[in-house]
């Protein structure tokens, strides 16, 4: 179920309660069970949204309410909080400062978009007058180098890499320190990707953060591989310390619940989301307005 489909049906199913003339348990279990039935669809993994429900029916015990109170209103309050308190894990992520050296390491399986997103970031803090620079560290992938080449060219970005050497670690190490003494203010690290979540792939990016000590590292994630969501941010976050999320491809058949996974799985918050394939298809996420969105 796309991100609209869900919105549709989470106000259809809050429409519907707003219609029955007596808000009693039945009619808040149906209404809860729809939304349940949606979030499932999207995605969203079974038991935040088993959480969910039960926190809802905490918040909204019927019998409480004082006659007069706007039920209706209460339980769509309750389920706007309960929706963004699964996308806040309650701590901001590192955030660089302009003009003091920060280094930021993007992880995430190949094709999930993280070559292009290094761009997009670079370009991002480039536009608001910061000294981005870009070092490729993926030596498995033929040709990540060129694409990274040409992304950073373009966008008129520095960048370090090598065709012939291929030690990972040691690119990003000497790529780092470059950069460094150079004085850049955003080093942003690419690295590999592979195809599947092999350990090998888990080993080479523990060592690429033991040897540039990252200030953040950002789990790229496309947001259409559905229910591999959960599994996936976690088995990087057993790796390396992910501090933040940027879920890409939400233009097209973009789903929404992988994003809560991933949020649950690395207790990390999203803070963009790609919507193309052009540098500046590129939204910080605020948590608020994306439900308000949802929700319709
Ligand atoms: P990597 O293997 O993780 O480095 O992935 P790439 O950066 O090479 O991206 C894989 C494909 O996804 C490329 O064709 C990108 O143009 C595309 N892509 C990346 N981000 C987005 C996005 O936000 N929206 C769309 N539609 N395509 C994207």
């Amino acid at each position: 179920m796309v991100l609209a489909e869900l919105g549709g049906s989470i106000s259809r199913a809050l429409q519907q309660m707003s219609n029955a003339t007596v808000i009693d348990e039945k009619v808040l279990n149906e209404c809860l069970n729809e939304i349940t039935r949606a979030l499932l669809q999207s995605d969203v993994q079974f038991k935040l949204v088993r959480d969910m429900q039960t926190n809802i029916k905490k918040i909204v015990n019927l019998d409480d309410l004082a006659a007069g109170h706007n039920k209706r209103k209460i339980i769509q309050q309750a389920i706007f909080n309960e929706l963004c308190k699964m996308l806040d894990p309650g701590k901001p992520s590192f955030i660089p400062k302009k003009g003091k050296t920060s280094v930021v390491m993007f992880v995430g399986l190949q094709g999930s978009g993280k070559t292009t997103t290094c761009t997009k970031y670079a370009y991002y803090h480039q536009k608001k007058g910061w000294r981005p620079a870009l070092v490729c560290a993926d030596t498995f992938r033929a040709g990540a180098f060129d694409q990274l080449k040409q992304n950073a060219t373009k966008a008129k970005i520095p960048f370090y890499g090598s065709y012939t050497e291929s030690d990972p670690v040691k690119i990003a190490a000497e790529g780092v320190e470059r950069f460094k003494e150079e004085n850049y203010d955003l080093i942003i690290v690419d690295t590999s990707g592979r195809h599947k979540q092999e350990a090998a792939l888990f080993e080479e990016m523990r060592q690429v953060s033991e040897a540039t000590k990252p200030d953040l590292v950002i789990f790229v994630m496309d947001s259409s591989i559905g229910q591999a969501a959960f599994d996936q941010a976690q088995a990087f976050k057993q790796s390396v310390s992910v501090g933040a999320v940027i879920v890409t491809k939400m233009d097209g058949h973009a789903k929404g619940g992988g994003a809560l996974s991933a949020v649950a799985a690395t207790k990390s918050p999203v803070i963009f989301i790609g919507t193309g394939e052009h540098m500046d298809e590129f939204e910080v996420f605020d948590v608020k307005p994306f439900v308000s969105r949802l929700l319709g």
